[in-house]
């Protein structure tokens, strides 16, 4: 029998989550809950997908906008065994009481607080803390991008210390009424960053330091970062890792020309819906090691990097997959993920 997964909220994340689960064996997206009869609720509506209202008022500027209502999200969460919350930051919370009464299993994001959920989660770190849980809360995209460059060099090498730098995106692309559009903002001007802490409720052992900055961008975010490994690999060593790991593109911008975010998404537009790039991209040109201590820049695609976790959230909650490494394999098929963007 397939699980029974709905999704709230249908901006960014959510309506990435809820197109990738179209294509998920052995789930079967019940519906949407969405709040204004807008473009991508007519978008999904032509894509078969149902929609239901946060609550009966919403319902009717969809039945005025032609646009078929299926019930509200008390009536979603009745025939759901998962829900995946995408609303913005603290609202996920606030529903918390009511996904719990109906006794769902709850997939929170990253602009939730940790204690949303029993598990705070990055699939190639800890996916097995998350398998047969109530809730799991998928760590926000700056998080997901060091987790999985972490977690990865740490099985390899053992990581003693991580420092990095991460320069954000303003927004994402379909938010007009954010900014800087014309700053470089300190954000926020102390150091640590929030996302130093956030990678620890994954890997609470870890040192680690962020700081962070916002620029007037909307497709990728950059990170510079610094790392101790207590292996003192090669260059090569490290390449090879990265080259075998799932979720993470080393790109050779010597060899590709592809140096900087406007050329990924340029790159990924030939190749992806959406142009959207769920893999972490390492540049290998930047990877540099100096007794144990490697630098490099990475790039993390905000929109998408955490579709690939929702989808693994949910087969460790339900225990569709029972470890990690089949999850990830599964998923990264399902959902298309590759080695490339070329
Ligand atoms: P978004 O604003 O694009 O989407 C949120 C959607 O929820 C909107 O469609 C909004 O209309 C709807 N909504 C608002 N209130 C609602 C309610 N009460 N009930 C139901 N729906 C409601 O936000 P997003 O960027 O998709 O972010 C969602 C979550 O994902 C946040 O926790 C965020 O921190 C996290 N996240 C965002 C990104 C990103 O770059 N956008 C990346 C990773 C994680």
């Amino acid at each position: 029998m397939s699980v029974r997964v709905g999704v709230n909220g249908f901006g960014t994340i959510g309506k990435r989550v809820a197109y990738a689960l179209l294509n998920v064996g052995g789930v079967d997206l019940v519906g949407v809950v969405k709040k204004t009869p807008d473009y991508s609720a007519m978008q999904a509506a032509r894509a078969g997908i149902r929609i239901y209202t946060p609550g009966e008022k919403e319902a009717r500027a969809f039945e005025e906008a032609g646009l078929r209502v299926e019930g509200t999200l008390e009536d979603l969460l009745g025939s759901v065994d998962v829900i995946v919350d995408a609303t913005p930051n603290g609202v996920g919370e606030s529903y918390k009481p009511l996904y719990t009464k109906a006794g769902v299993k709850q997939v929170y994001q990253g602009g939730e607080r940790a204690e949303v959920a029993e598990v705070s989660f990055s699939s190639l770190c800890n996916y097995g803390e998350a398998v047969g849980r109530g809730s799991v809360r998928v760590v926000s995209c700056n998080t997901t991008g060091l987790l999985r460059l972490i977690c990865t060099l740490d099985k390899a090498f053992g990581v003693e210390k991580v420092r990095a730098v991460l320069i954000r995106r303003a927004a994402d692309p379909k938010e007009v009424k954010k900014g800087p559009i014309n700053s470089i903002n300190l954000n926020p001007p102390s150091i640590p960053s929030h996302h130093a802490h956030d990678v620890k409720t994954v890997v609470p052992k870890i040192d680690i330091v962020t700081a962070a900055v916002v620029v007037p961008t909307t497709l990728m975010h950059v990170h510079h970062v610094t790392l101790r490994l207590a292996d003192k690999p090669s260059r090569d060593e490290v390449l090879e890792v990265l080259a075998r790991t799932p979720r993470i593109i080393v790109v050779d911008a010597g060899l590709t020309g592809l140096k900087s975010t406007a050329q990924l998404i340029d790159a990924s537009r030939e190749v992806r819906r959406r142009a959207d790039i769920p893999e972490l991209i390492v540049f290998k040109d930047s990877i540099t090691l100096d007794d144990g201590e490697l630098m490099l820049f990475q790039a993390v695609h905000q929109e998408s990097i955490v579709v690939p976790e929702n989808v693994d959230a949910i087969k460790a909650l339900t225990g569709m997959a029972e470890d990690g490494e089949t999850a990830i394999k599964e998923t990264d098929r399902e959902l298309g993920l590759t080695k490339s963007i070329i």
